[in-house]
């Protein structure tokens, strides 16, 4: 049984390099899953590309990039004194955000430890307040500091916030003169430089550099089994009953998978469900969207995905694939887990 990823390799290393070219100083971020690919495979992409630098999201996320990428790995989620999995490596960069850590992380680490100082934005998650960069300055003690960070939100335009930040660290007794910055656009990012040339700009990107072109990925999964199915007929572990004539699908891909746990993208808008639902459509009958694909629809759940498989629904108007054969699955590649990806 297989839920497979296929990439298209040329395809998908070419957005890759035409991201990291545009983009001097990038950081790539292999974070969770490996943004699908799996952390390993992304840390040697990344080494390939030639950056210095790659960002994992956690303490336990590091050992297993330290060991495939030869350059500094960022720890974004912040160091805290209770926190049981932190490693020390001289290749670690360590993500701090309040003063009363540092004397603690400074007497954990050996002399030298690296150190970016997250700067708190609008984003409301970690980091020092700008009127907290003196006290840090001084807290800093035998630590190195590479940078701040400057993480901000996916909404809205965050140039003035960003470049306000840059205008408090050059205020600031803080003595580095490089930021690393996250979701700005490439415009933003030209303006940022161009005003602030005195500072090392250094852009935090996973999404648009590991998915940027989804054109170079399809995911595949297999039909198992498939039985014709009469209005009324109850299946699987809840026995719902059949809305139609039909057919059910039983293909690769489950919960396991990280199939069927968020929302689908198809329809899930509150007027196309009220328009659903005025046709007759299936989700008034109980149904949910799949992210699965046949004759170019979602097609709809049976039943809640099982662990290793989901059950679907055909109408019978529908030519029902056969038994062994693929079809596509349009999914959130930061929550899927493939049992195979391909590079062809
Ligand atoms: C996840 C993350 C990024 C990368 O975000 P993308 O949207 O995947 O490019 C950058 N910076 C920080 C702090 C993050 O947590």
């Amino acid at each position: 049984m297989s839920f497979t990823l296929h990439v298209d390799a040329t395809r998908w290393r070419a957005n890759a390099k035409a991201v990291h070219d545009r983009t001097p100083g990038i950081v790539p971020v292999v974070k969770g899953n490996g943004y699908g690919f799996g952390k390993q495979h992304l840390a040697l992409e990344t080494a390939a590309l030639g950056a210095d630098s790659i960002a994992v999201g956690t303490y336990a996320e590091a050992p297993e990039v330290l060991e495939h990428f030869p350059g500094s790995v960022q720890v974004l989620s912040p160091w805290r004194p209770f926190l049981r999995d932190v490693i020390y490596d001289e290749r670690l960069v360590h993500t701090v955000g309040r003063v009363v850590d540092l004397p603690e992380l400074a007497a954990a680490s050996p002399v030298g430890t690296r150190v970016i100082a997250e700067a708190g934005t609008s984003m409301a998650r970690h980091g020092f307040d700008r009127h907290a960069f003196a006290a840090a300055s001084a807290a800093l003690g035998h630590l190195d500091l590479d940078g701040l960070a400057i993480h901000l939100p996916m909404a809205g335009s965050n140039l003035s916030e960003a470049d306000n930040l840059a205008a408090a660290l050059q205020a600031s007794r803080l003595q580095t003169t490089t930021i690393y910055v996250s979701h700005l656009t490439d415009a933003e990012l030209a303006v940022l430089r161009e005003r602030r040339p005195e500072l090392d700009v250094r852009p935090r990107i996973g999404t648009s550099l590991w998915l940027g072109d989804r054109g170079a990925l399809t995911v595949n999964a297999q039909v198992l089994d498939r039985h014709q199915v009469s209005r009324g007929e109850r299946i699987g572990y809840r026995q719902h009953a059949m809305p139609r004539d039909g057919h059910l699908l039983i293909v690769s891909g489950g919960t396991a998978h990280g199939v069927g746990l968020e929302a689908p993208s198809g329809a899930s808008g509150v007027r196309q469900r009220a328009t659903s639902i005025a046709k007759g459509g299936l989700d008034a009958a109980g149904l949910a969207l799949s992210p699965f694909v046949v004759g170019g629809k979602q097609r709809w759940f049976a039943e809640p995905p099982h662990m290793q498989a989901s059950m679907l629904f055909l109408p019978h108007t529908v030519t029902p694939p056969a038994i062994g054969e693929s079809i596509t699955a349009g999914v959130r590649f930061t929550t899927t887990h493939f049992d195979a990806i391909e590079f062809a």
